[in-house]
C-alpha cells in the first residue's frame, strides 16, 4: 500500500522500469491544463491557467462575464452569434 498522501488522485501514476528490470510506480503531480474553446480549441483568455486558481478564485474571476464566457473564445462567439442572427432574420 502506498503512503496515504500518495493515494490522492491529484497525483498521476507513472509506471517506470528500473535498471534491475522491476516495474515501479512513480507519482507525479498533474500538470496544469489550460481551458480551451469548445469550438476551435484555442486557449481561452480570461480563464486562469493554473488548476488550483480555478478552484479557489471567486466565480467572477474564473471566466469572462459574457454569454459562453469560459466555453467559447471571443472569435467563435462572434461567428456563432452572426449565424444565429442571420438564421432568425431569414425566417
Ligand atoms: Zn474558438
Amino acid at each position: 500500500m502506498t503512503r496515504p498522501a500518495l493515494r490522492s488522485r491529484s497525483y498521476k501514476r507513472v509506471y517506470r522500469r528500473t535498471p534491475g528490470g522491476k516495474t515501479v510506480v512513480h507519482y507525479e503531480r498533474r500538470k496544469n491544463t489550460p481551458m480551451r474553446c469548445a469550438r476551435c480549441g484555442t486557449i481561452l483568455n480570461g480563464v486562469p491557467i493554473k488548476d488550483y486558481l480555478r478552484r479557489k478564485l471567486p466565480k467572477t474571476l474564473k471566466r469572462p462575464q459574457r454569454m459562453f464566457g469560459g466555453v467559447l473564445c471571443a472569435n467563435c462567439l462572434r461567428e456563432v452569434l452572426k449565424i444565429v442572427v442571420k438564421e432568425s432574420v431569414a425566417k
